[in-house]
Order: structure tokens, then sequence, then C-alpha cells
């Protein structure tokens, strides 16, 4: 069916989080109402009960949980699947060799400048001057491993557990070298890398089935989040939120994509436009590690970038590249160290990007990740670390823009590394329909073969 004729599964979610932020702040008010005994008289009270037990705490978090649980679900096997065919397909390790580096080179450079950005623009604003601190701040910080225990696990003792906890850089050192082994083992391994093959295939029809139910799934978390988001809070953070949100965005769509243009020569147009459903995705999720099943079919069948950097670079760059979450911290370091009048100065500000771009380094893509990178970075330049309790109640909603700005760094250091390698197919990547999809077309069957063999 042609895509002009229905509608792309892209406009399906982008009006599911219209409606779902619609619908949030419907219930968000009626909440916000009730509470403060406002209706009372239409005894409002009882309407809210409802609406928070049975549909919000009901029917939108099991919908969106039983969403965000599918696409985990596909993660670990898409990722090992995906990345033997890459390996097998590249059939050259010192390509990989390249892959790798260029990859990680050009995920450090990025973060550093999206901190070193953030920096800037909140130090500009003077964000956090002149409010005075809570008496009853507190926050409790948990940690995140050290360096040298980040690179130790790298090599995965146990990879079942590794693939049981989704733990994502062990899964990625062990199927590279399982690739690299079949390589060597040659001609007697052929059955397993067709195996392989197919496997990825299956997974990614896995992927296109989950993402068809997306626009309903879509909308139920973003109005679960929205309905339950202390928004009122949002005013009082105003500062804070409007210098981080406005941070973001230069970033995303000027920084990210001057980077995307100079190295690659691609149009930055067509990337955001085919961006869209990702960023989406990392929005409702507030997970990269989530996303990676919708990053990867994007990135592949819509950018054009060939599954054998795809399969390494977007996992890669879901665990170790966050250029969002990077950005969010800059900006709360100079917003708390203002509120407390600590005068960083420049070699603070040198230590907080080097830390934060080593924390990134450490720390999965998961929900809220972003704070205890936060804490290690206090604790390096001697911020108090209960400060991060103040903007806590903004964060879950800042975590789904800065989860959207991330993922978008992913595909961007993909597409750049892909095209130096004559890895990326430009007629994909500019063609505005390739790789659309339509809800329409996923239930396919093909069983023809099946009963013919
Ligand atoms: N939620 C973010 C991600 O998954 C990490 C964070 O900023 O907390 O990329």
């Amino acid at each position: 069916m042609s895509s002009n004729k229905k509608m792309s599964l892209t406009l399906k979610v982008l009006l599911g989080m219209v409606f779902g932020i619609i619908v949030g702040l419907i219930f968000n008010v009626m909440n916000n109402y009730a509470s403060s005994g406002f209706l009372n008289a239409i005894n409002i009270n009882a309407v809210n009960l409802f609406i928070n037990d049975y549909i919000i705490n009901g029917l939108f978090h099991v919908v969106g949980s039983m969403f965000v649980n599918a696409l985990k679900m596909l993660v670990v096997p898409l990722v090992f699947f995906s990345l033997i065919c890459g390996v097998c397909g590249i059939g050259d390790v010192k390509m990989l060799g390249r892959v790798g580096g260029k990859s990680f080179v050009l995920y450090m450079m990025t973060t550093a400048v999206a901190i070193a950005t953030a920096i800037l623009v909140a130090v500009t604003f003077g964000i956090g001057k002149g409010i005075t601190i809570p008496t009853d701040a507190n926050f409790d910080a948990k940690v995140s491993p050290p360096l040298t225990q980040v690179l130790i696990d790298i090599i995965p003792k146990n990879i079942i557990h590794a693939m049981a906890n989704g733990d994502m850089l062990p899964i990625i050192f062990f199927s590279i070298l399982v690739g690299i082994s079949m390589l060597m083992v040659g001609k007697k391994a052929s059955g397993f890398v067709e195996g392989a093959e197919v496997a990825n295939e299956i997974m990614m029809k896995m992927v296109t089935i989950v993402m068809s139910v997306a626009p309903y799934a879509v909308f139920a978390l973003i109005a679960k989040a929205v309905a339950t988001l202390g928004l009122g809070l949002l005013v009082s953070l105003a500062g804070y939120v409007a210098v981080l949100v406005g941070a973001l965005m230069i970033h995303l769509f000027i920084t990210l994509m001057i980077v995307l243009k100079v190295f690659s020569g691609l149009s930055p147009l067509m990337f955001l436009k085919k961006m869209r459903n990702v960023q989406v995705f990392a929005f409702s999720t507030s997970s990269s590690n989530a996303t990676i099943p919708v990053t990867m079919r994007s990135v592949t069948q819509r950018l054009g970038v060939n599954n054998s950097v795809a399969s390494f670079t977007v996992p890669f760059g879901a665990t170790i590249n966050m250029d969002g979450t990077a950005i969010m911290q800059g900006v709360a370091t100079v917003f708390i160290a203002n509120i407390y009048q600590v005068e960083l100065g420049m070699s603070g500000y040198v230590t907080v990007i080097l830390m934060s771009v080593l924390a990134s380094v450490g720390t999965a893509g998961v929900p809220g990740v972003g704070l205890i990178m936060l804490s290690m970075v206090f604790n390096q330049v001697g911020l108090p670390v209960e400060g991060i309790a103040l903007i806590l109640g903004v964060d879950r909603l800042m975590d789904m823009i800065r989860t959207a700005v991330n993922v978008s760094g992913d595909a961007v250091v993909s597409s750049i590394v892909a095209k130096s390698e004559g890895k990326l197919d430009v007629a994909i990547y500019n063609d505005p329909e390739a790789g659309l999809m339509n809800t329409d077309d996923v239930l396919h069957f093909d069983n023809t073969t099946m009963s013919n063999s």
C-alpha cells in the first residue's frame, strides 16, 4: 500500500505523542484542582480517584510498560545476531578496528562539545544566581562504578549473566569475538553465518511488529508521564528548564547537524525528518537502551547505513554516548554552583567536562542514570550532592528530552562513520520514502516457502 494513501507510522506515532500530551495535561490539571479542593462541589475527587487508579496507573501504566518490556526483550538478541552478521559482513578485522576507533573518538568529542556548550549557555544566563538554598534539600546519591571496573567488565565472566542483565559492552565484546571466530573457522562455519543472518532478519521483523503498536503505547507512556509530573515545578524552575532545553536544542539542531554536514556531507534536513520516529521513542521511554531496536531499524533502513557499521555503532552509542545527559550535567552544575555560591572557575569547568565524558562511558542508557553521573561530577568538583534534590522534580521530563538528543547523537555518528567507510547507501539516505513503515504492511506472511519445503 502506498505511503501516500495510508498514514505512515511516524505520523501516527507523532499523533500518539500529541494526544498523550493533551490527555496527560488534562489529567494533571484535574489532579491539581482536586488536591486544592477547588471543585469539590462536583465531587471531582471520585472522578479523580477513578482516573488515577484505573486509567493513569492502570491502563496507561500497563500498556506503556508492556511496550517498553517488548522493546527491551528485543535488544539483546538483536544486538547479538546483528553484530555477528556485521562482523561476518565486514570480513575484515582492520575495518572493524577503524569503525570502533572512529566512533569512539566522535562519541567522546560530541559529548565534550555538548557539555562545553551547556556550561557556556548556563554561565551566560547566570542561572541560579540570587536563589536561596532551601533547607530541606536531600538527595540520596548512588555511585556508579569506577572507570577501572568499567574496563574490566567489558570482558564478561559469564555471557549468560551479561545477557540477562542487558550489559551492553560485554555483549558487544562477546558478539564481535564470536563473529571473528566464525570468520576464522571459515567454510565450516558458513551454516552458522547463514543462520545468524536469518535470525537477524527475524529479529528485525519482530522490531517491526512491536513498532506497529507504538502509536498507542507512545500515547499511554506520554499521557502517564505528563499526568503524574509535577508540572507546577516547571514554573518554579523555569530558568533552569529554559536554559537546559535551549542548550539541548542548540546541540541537536545546530551542533550535531554541523558535525553531520562537515564530516559526511549528508543532508541534515533529511536526517532530522527520518529520525523523528526514533526521537519520539526515546522521548517516551527515556531509555537509549530500550530504543536500540528502533534506532537500529531507522539507521539501517531509513538512513541507509550498512548493518556492518550500525550493528556496532548503535548499541555502542546507546551505552557510551550521551550528549543530552552531558548537557543536563553542565547546566545543573552551573545552576547549583550559583545557588550555593561556589566559584568553580576555569579548572572546575574543565574537570566537569572531563568527568562527564568519562562518566558517560561507564553508565548505560537507562532512565535516570544522568543523576548518578551528576553526583559523580559534583563529588569531583566539591559541590554538595544534596543540591541535586533541587532539580529532581523536573528531571523525569528533562530525561525524556535529553534521551531524544542522546539517540540522535548515536545516529549522527553512525551515519558519519558509515559514510567514511563507504558503507552508507546515499540513494536510500536521500529517498524520503525509504524504509517508511505502514502499520498495515506488518502482517505479511510468506508461507509459500514454508509449505513447499
Ligand atoms: N535516560 C538517558 C538515556 O537512556 C540517560 C539519562 O540521561 O539519564 O540515554
